[in-house]
């Protein structure tokens, strides 16, 4: 096992990944920020390191300032946490090169998870199901693309192959609109992203959001930890989460489990990760792979009762996967609300400074969360700063434990999104379950 941990994260993640090397019995090293010195896993660390100004290209993002903190710190690995730098190649290169561990696949998986033709090519093998479309790059010749879509069937999406953070996408409803949409869609990925792959999928209309968890360790062995449903987003950001995904035939989640695995196989996948899917009509569709720990990972580990995170930084240190496909026990049902510094109406950040904070507690209830009475919650960062998460023996059980933590929670000071949550948690449809991705924001625009 390492000796020391580097987390190159914030918040509540940041917090989460110093509980399980503490767990772990393994010394941590906190970096942060000038804006960031009161975080609470800042406090709590063993050592911490100011590695920048509040802009985050100058600190969280800042590759030479990390590699150096690990090197003045004497650290064993980093864990990247999710966003800043987790699914960033280059990255988890340049930490290997210096001599460190990246707690996460290798940089090769990343590379080739990152490029989503690439990835859908590597599922299909697998025999992962995908959304039908140009399986790779679309072609330069126009009327080869006019037939492909109307192959497809409208409406159809442009797809970037570098996309990410739901930007390099355009849906097309008709063959007037294809060339032009195909032209923008190539012209902003080159722009965004400097790559200017695009590829057509069909465009499903009312698809719920699906995902599947995994570990492997890169040695061969890959389990899955079940699934979740994620369907519940306002533009493209997931607001609330449950596990399991409700209302899913045994047969077709052996089926979809059962090529996820088969996939993560393949790849000698290193690490956990999630695949992500598109579900109509009893159908599953891979759209992407994330090749790290995800906020909603919580849920996973409620109905597994089993830590993730942990069993990252075990199988980074050279571990095989501590458990085996039949060791893996899912049971009862978990809701995840993500709590953000914002508006519950308008959405507008709302940072400053938490004047009281009580948490919520008992049989089933998970508060993972970095504010603390008196915390400053600035404003250069992500929203989110807690997340509250239910457990019970059925969907029913967790979700009234999520009414009444939800009433009994108290965040003073900073305007939140708490009121959406009781909002939602008393929607009848939300309650029935199987609520698409649009839902949310039907819900919202009434
Ligand atoms: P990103 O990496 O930007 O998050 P994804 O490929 O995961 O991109 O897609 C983001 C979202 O866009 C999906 O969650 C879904 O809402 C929508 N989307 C993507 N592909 C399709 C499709 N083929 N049909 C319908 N919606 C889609």
């Amino acid at each position: 096992m390492f000796n020391k941990v580097l987390i190159a994260n914030r918040g509540e993640i940041a917090l989460r990944i110093l509980r399980a090397c503490k767990d772990l019995g393994v010394k941590t090293v906190a970096i942060h920020s000038s804006a960031d010195k009161d975080l609470m896993h800042v406090r709590l660390a063993d050592e911490s390191v100011c590695i920048g100004p509040p802009n985050p290209t100058e600190s969280y993002l800042n590759t030479p300032a990390i590699i150096s903190a690990m090197e003045v710190t004497n650290s064993d690995a980093v864990h990247p946490g999710y966003g800043f730098l987790s699914e960033n190649s280059d990255f988890a290169e340049q930490v290997e090169r210096s001599g460190f561990t990246f707690i996460g696949p290798s940089p090769e998986t990343i590379r080739l998870m990152g490029d989503k033709v690439s990835a859908i090519e590597v599922m299909r093998d697998a025999g992962v199901p995908t959304v039908p479309g140009s399986n790779g790059p679309i072609n330069d010749n126009s009327d080869i693309n006019i037939k492909l879509a109307q192959k497809i069937g409208y409406p159809v999406i442009v797809k970037a192959a570098a996309g990410g953070g739901g930007r390099g996408m355009r849906v097309v409803h008709s063959e007037s609109k294809l060339l032009s949409s195909i032209q923008l869609t190539q012209t902003e990925a080159n722009n965004f992203f400097g790559n200017g792959v695009v590829y057509l999928e069909k465009f499903l209309e009312r698809p719920r959001h699906i995902e599947i968890q995994v570990i492997g360790d890169g040695k061969g062995n890959a389990i899955h930890l079940g699934d979740r449903d994620c369907s519940l987003q306002r533009r493209h950001q997931k607001v609330l989460e449950e596990a399991p995904a409700p209302g899913i035939s045994s047969k077709s989640r052996d089926l979809i489990t059962r090529t996820c695995i088969q996939a993560c196989r393949n790849m000698k996948y290193r690490g956990a990760g999630t695949l992500e899917f598109l579900y109509q009509d009893e159908n599953f569709y891979f759209i992407e792979m994330n090749t790290r720990v995800q906020v909603e990972h919580p849920v996973t580990e409620m109905i597994c009762n089993f830590d993730i995170v942990k069993e990252q930084i075990k199988i980074a240190s050279g571990d095989s996967l501590s458990i085996s496909q039949e060791d893996v026990n899912i049971k009862g049902h978990a809701f995840e609300c993500r709590i953000n510094a914002e508006n519950a109406k308008t959405f507008l950040p709302s940072p400053g400074k938490v004047n009281r904070f009580h948490s919520p507690g008992g049989l089933g209830i998970r508060v993972d969360s970095h504010i603390y009475s008196g915390y400053e919650v600035p404003p250069f960062y992500d929203s989110l700063i807690a997340k509250l998460v239910t457990y019970g023996n059925s969907r029913k059980e967790a979700l009234i434990k999520m009414k009444n933590a939800l009433d009994e929670i108290l965040i003073e000071g900073i305007n939140t999104n708490i009121p959406l949550h009781q909002d939602l948690v008393n929607d009848i449809e939300f309650q029935k379950g199987c609520v698409t991705i649009h839902y949310l924001e039907q819900k919202l625009d009434v």
